[in-house]
């Protein structure tokens, strides 16, 4: 589940490195301490763009903020803050220990210490919160100072990570297939969910994710066919994952496929669309909008990649609508 840590940007010096490669991009083919390495290969697949944002843990006691450091995840939440208000928030894509990247964005501290985390963010969002609401929400003295860089535990984290719906779709912790087993195993469908309930389905949502995009820049989408960035697709359950069982979720190299969050989802989730015998059928049902009907005949019989194994869910899906 998700992690938020507190980014202060209190002094001139944290207030510099947030404007030098926060709230201005970095450009990482530009970047010169990882050129060639494989940390440009996977930090191109993450930023198509070339553009990067980039956290600086820095200033203050390096030892501390380093065993902060060590605590964050991928797609943990940072929020930070200025003059006692969050004023941004981002999500942690990439994490890495690497004291010349360090050096090149930002040099020496003050007193000439090589800084070496580095966590690079994406969905970043202005924010306007006051720190002692954010205190509140988590069970801090409302008037607890923010030091440097701080990450706080998943439990405390969950008011304000989904009071503000701060969670990302795109970045997930990195499960492994055995905690993947795991998990699934514990995800029961008749109980309300409670914040380790929906710890469960971020893992399982993670560990899909990460089967069906992990080291691709792009990918094509099951429903329309077109290739985008992953950023632009979600790993959806074929099957709805409520009415999933713990043998359809054992089963993940076919419960899942992307899907386009460019309106391939919205069409497959209100039953417009879905696959029959490997072809995308459209619904028989009377569709008022013409506009709407035109991108159903395109849709109309393309191939979907993702039949294969997966029959048996997209039957399940294709009972939910007028298909026939
Ligand atoms: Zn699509």
């Amino acid at each position: 589940m998700t992690k938020i840590a507190f980014q202060s940007a209190a002094d001139s010096d944290s207030r510099e490195n947030l404007e030098k490669t926060l709230l201005n991009p970095v450009v990482l083919s530009e970047l010169e301490s990882i050129r060639g390495t494989g940390i440009a290969e996977e930090l191109a697949n993450i930023y198509p763009g070339d553009m990067a944002r980039v956290g600086a843990v820095k200033q203050g006691k390096e030892g501390e903020q380093k065993a902060e450091w060590e605590k964050l995840q991928r797609g943990d939440v940072v929020l930070f803050m200025r003059d006692d208000m969050v004023f941004l928030s981002g999500i942690v894509t990439y994490l890495v220990k690497n004291p010349d990247l360090a050096r090149e964005l930002w040099g020496d501290d003050e007193r000439g210490h090589t800084p070496e985390c580095v966590y690079f963010v994406d969905e970043v969002k202005d924010q306007f919160i006051p720190c002692s609401t954010i205190n509140r929400m988590m069970g801090l003295e409302e008037t607890y100072p923010w030091p440097g860089f701080q990450v706080h535990l998943e439990d405390v984290s969950a008011p304000v990570v989904y009071g503000y719906q701060l969670e990302s779709h795109v970045y997930f912790p990195i499960v492994s297939e055995d905690e993947y087993k795991e998990i699934v195993q514990e995800i029961d469908r008749t109980r309300p969910l409670d914040t380790k309930g929906w710890s469960r389905l971020r893992k399982e949502d993670g560990f899909l994710r990460d089967q069906l995009f992990r080291g691709k820049v792009v990918e094509e989408c099951g429903i329309c066919g077109n290739k985008y960035p992953t950023q632009f697709l979600i790993a959806a359950h074929i099957k709805d994952r409520w009415h999933c069982t713990t043998e359809d979720r054992l089963d993940y190299q076919n419960i899942a496929m992307p899907i386009c969050k460019l309106g391939c989802e919205e069409l497959y989730r209100r039953n417009y669309v879905t696959v029959i015998d490997e072809r995308v059928a459209v619904t028989k049902a009377r569709v008022d909008s013409k506009d709407l009907k035109s991108i159903l005949v395109r849709l109309q019989g393309r191939v979907c990649p993702w039949f294969k194994g997966s029959r048996k869910y997209f039957d399940w899906h294709t009972r939910l609508g007028k298909y026939f």
